[in-house]
């Protein structure tokens, strides 16, 4: 048999072992993988000098501000930064600046974007709010993987869900076995302690005081408490506190359905040690201490933690610095889809002994289970979609954001000018290279949309 692809000499990482062999692809598929000498034909092969071969990553947390403010960010440019980071898979946030995903006109908007402009394969959130939950079911159909509400203020096109909306909303997703997700900070918390420190000169140590972590842990826990009471699948974005793993550790040994996403920023950043970037690194939830930081790595590295979302988005200097000097105006988010995948290998594999398939099952396989792709994604096994990326761990670069594929390349932003000692040298979605060695290989649209398949995934229980 001749096959479209073959790399060998790659260290590849399964779910069941490490080892050093080939993988072979045919139409855009795993068609073979071996640890002996393979005896194969093939129209493209690559020696990869026994570099790390990974399940492609899949990003259960971007905001590509498409449609509504692509000069941060768009889907075409995006998913090229992504692309060069790791990413072939990207499940994209509902809450864009126009048309949030709230119902199937805004899919369908959302659908035809992609269509012309990803270069990776994507999936939507929908929207839960409590202006459109009859939409709940539709969105489902057409193929939104979950549902995203926010429990906190979040813009005027998006309103937020209060308890009894929440509960509400759990109910609908519940009935079609469907996830919810949640972006968790307690409004009166949050609103009472920013009263309490609005007199003081903004810093970051002040934005992590007036959204303390109690104010996440309270949201946690309630919707831990509704996910029980519905039966609801729950699923808690970007937690930033040690405290609310233990929680979700002791809801899951109650039955509760849930998994949780940290992303990179709460890893390798905190407030302290960042005071100097200011707005930069303004981030909700906010960044926290050097010390819930370092204690975050145990659920990654021991399992509590589910996978790595980016919450990537960029902002523009306006955003950051509002013209009228009043720091608390700026906009949340910083950029991060190009750099999650090293920050992880560099502080998790390198400096922590994370195991490789502890990495691989944090940043693509869970995810993959979860939302409906396994085996199709999540995974490096004959008859998945050739969705990898080559990773060299012995080698010396520096992070720019001017080198980014990103739509806007302010560099103020943390890891500006941070060293890494291991670089992803190539990503392939679906047997062809996205991006390779500095350079982007495919067209936009190449992306595919990837809907969820719940049917075979319950079969598989
Ligand atoms: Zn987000």
């Amino acid at each position: 048999m001749k096959y479209d692809l073959v790399i060998y000499n790659a260290k590849i990482v399964t779910e069941e072992e490490v080892f050093l062999g080939y993988i072979c692809v045919s139409d855009g598929k795993i068609a073979a993988m071996g640890s002996d000498a393979p005896v194969y034909e093939a129209a493209q092969s690559l020696d990869a000098k026994g570099m790390l071969l990974l399940p492609g990553a899949i990003d259960t947390h971007p905001h590509f501000f498409e449609p509504g403010a692509e000069a941060r960010e768009d889907l075409e440019h995006g998913t090229q930064a992504a692309a060069s980071g790791g990413f072939t898979t990207i499940l994209d946030m509902p809450n864009t600046p126009e048309h949030p995903v709230l119902d199937l006109e805004a899919f369908a908007l959302k659908q035809e974007r992609a269509e012309r402009k990803a270069l990776i394969d994507y999936a939507f959130w929908g929207a839960a709010t409590p202006k459109n939950i009859e939409q709940f079911v539709p969105l489902h159909k057409q193929g939104c993987v979950g549902f995203k509400a926010f429990t906190v203020y979040a813009g005027s096109n998006y309103p937020f869900s209060d308890e009894y909306s929440q509960l509400k909303e759990m109910e609908k997703v519940a009935s079609f076995h469907g996830i919810f997700g949640a972006h968790a900070e307690d409004r009166t918390l949050v609103n009472g302690f920013s009263n309490e420190h609005k007199e003081e000169p903004w810093s970051l140590a002040v934005h992590d005081a007036s959204r303390p972590w109690i104010a996440e842990l309270t949201a946690i826990n309630t919707l831990l408490l509704y996910a029980e009471k519905t039966g609801c699948k729950l699923h808690i974005c970007h937690m930033s506190i040690p405290e609310g793993a233990e929680r979700i550790a002791s809801a899951r040994r109650m039955g509760v359905d849930v998994t949780v996403e940290t992303c990179a920023h709460y890893l390798t950043l905190n407030y302290q040690d960042q005071a100097y970037l200011g707005t930069f690194a303004m981030i909700n939830p906010p960044l926290r201490s050097r010390d819930r930081m370092e204690r975050l790595w145990k659920y990654v590295l021991d399992g509590t933690i589910d996978y790595l979302g980016t919450d990537h988005a960029p902002y523009l200097l306006s955003d950051k610095l509002p013209p009228d000097g009043d720091l608390r105006k700026a906009a949340c988010g910083a950029p991060e889809i190009d750099v999650a995948i090293p920050l992880i290998l560099e502080e998790g594999v390198r400096n922590r002994k994370m195991p490789l398939q502890r990495f691989a099952a944090f940043t693509s396989t869970n995810a993959a289970k979860r939302f409906g792709l396994y085996p199709r994604k999540g995974i490096l096994a004959v008859g998945a979609d050739a969705d990898f990326y080559l990773v060299d761990m012995d080698t010396n670069w520096t992070y720019s954001r001017k080198n980014s594929f990103s739509a806007s390349k302010l560099d103020k932003f943390a890891h500006e000018g941070r060293t890494f000692h291991c670089r992803i040298v190539s990503t392939w979605v679906r047997g062809n290279a996205v991006y390779r060695d500095g350079v982007i290989k495919q067209k936009p649209g190449y992306g595919r949309m990837i809907r969820p398949e719940w049917d075979s995934q319950k079969e598989k229980g």
